[in-house]
């Protein structure tokens, strides 16, 4: 009896541990694609400033008329920051940002207490049970 018991009892960690793999796996992916829509972002944003850096140039030689096409631009441009800011706050929460000593700007694995470069002590609140 106890070795049935014993396999079924190991059948279930297997099953948090696959469910664990699982989500961690999960929230991976949802970072990864997160990732890739940042730096699409980034790009209409890079485009933005310079068709705006254009037209603002072309304002300034004494072209007419391009006040509603930068209005227009600067309005996206806002809204790409917007969305750019909320993507990276999400992105931080599914991928905590590393544990960075505060003395030599190291970055360090989480749960030490001590910085292993200079000894420094570390605040480890935010990484505490996160194991
Ligand atoms: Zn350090």
């Amino acid at each position: 009896m106890e070795i049935f018991q014993k396999i079924g009892e190991t059948a279930r960690e297997l099953t948090d541990k696959a469910k664990e793999v699982t989500r961690r796996s999960g929230e991976f992916l949802e970072a990864t694609r997160l990732k890739i829509e940042l730096s699409r972002l980034e790009k209409e944003l890079e485009n933005n400033y310079l068709s705006l850096g254009e037209l603002v140039y072309r304002r300034f030689s004494g072209e007419e008329g391009l006040d509603g096409e930068i209005e227009r631009l600067c309005q996206s441009t806002r809204g790409i920051r917007a969305d750019m800011l909320s993507i990276q706050e999400q992105i931080d929460r599914l991928q905590p940002k590393p544990l960075i000593c505060p003395q030599c700007k190291v970055e360090l694995p989480a749960g030490g207490k001590f910085c292993s470069y200079c000894g420094n002590l570390v605040a480890a609140e935010k990484t505490a049970g996160a194991e």
